[in-house]
């Protein structure tokens, strides 16, 4: 039998894929994380720079997803990274012009619907800071494009939402290649599993690892999809991953903040596996 497909965001409990109802109330889900509580800006303690990494997350209430926002200064260059579904956009928006930010492209982890239902929204009213008048570049790994505009790879169509984007032209995210932020380089890690071209972007120089539905504190992504593959996702996670520094700082696309030292040493899956 096939496995239930939840709307749920993705997340593997630690005991076991947990089903749930559709989208529910924030208050009636597991704990709310410091995320949750306190969306809106921060700022990140610099490992080895002088430099600071801003990120402004929101969450949408269905599936308490994270959308970042990340900038180094006011009036700089940006990433908007995984925008869900509303009030993400807008509300991102407003982030950007209140801080006149420079949005440079809009980056996806991965293409399950709960982290590219505000992609078009954004494209409307942010244009590409660097190209006067040219849509905002969208990124997401070429094994992964048809989410853009399938339905049923995107997951949403198992849960009668028919998600289609207008993008029909989105760039590639090469594992090991590297992308540049208002002067910080980030590398493109491979995090594949979850769903099949799976992504994270690591940045050394901030000690910063954004890594969407991969990892997050306590647990990993689901692996019970028709394009997941758990092991596929254990190996890159302990290859990948892991093998960053312990005081590396981990953005997930759902709950709270963690680090990789914590989740190498604590999570259960990454010790003993599915
Ligand atoms: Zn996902």
């Amino acid at each position: 039998m096939p496995p239930r497909l939840e709307p749920t965001p993705c997340v593997r409990g630690s005991d076991a894929v947990r089903a749930e109802p559709t989208p529910v109330a924030p208050e009636s889900r597991t704990p709310r994380s410091r995320l949750e509580e306190s969306p809106g800006s921060r700022t990140l303690p610099a490992m080895t720079s002088k430099k600071q990494l801003r990120t402004y997350v929101t969450n949408d209430p269905g599936y308490m997803e994270n959308g970042y926002t990340v900038s180094l200064r006011d009036g700089g260059p940006c990433w908007i990274i995984d925008p869900g579904y509303p009030p993400q956009a807008r509300k991102i928006i407003a982030h950007v012009r209140e801080h006149k930010l420079l949005p440079q492209a809009i980056l996806l982890t991965h293409g399950h619907l709960d982290h590219i239902a505000g992609v078009d929204a954004l494209r409307r009213d942010l244009g590409d800071a660097s190209t006067e008048g040219a849509p905002l570049p969208v990124y997401l790994a070429r094994a992964e494009w048809d989410a853009l505009s399938d339905p049923e790879v995107n997951l949403s169509g198992f849960l009668g939402l028919e998600l289609r984007t207008a993008v029909r032209d989105p760039r590639d995210l090469v594992p090991e290649e590297t992308l540049e932020l208002d002067g910080t380089k980030w590398r493109i890690i491979d995090t594949a599993g979850h769903s099949p071209g799976g992504r994270s972007f690591y940045c050394q120089e901030l000690g910063v690892v954004i890594v969407g539905d991969a990892l997050f504190a306590g647990s990993v992504g689901r692996v019970d999809f028709p394009t997941s593959d758990g092991q596929q996702l254990l190996h890159n996670l302990r290859t990948h991953l892991m093998s960053l520094p312990d005081d590396t700082q981990v953005l997930s696309g759902h709950g709270p903040e963690t680090t990789i030292g914590r989740e190498r040493t604590t999570n259960p899956f990454i010790l003993g596996g599915f």
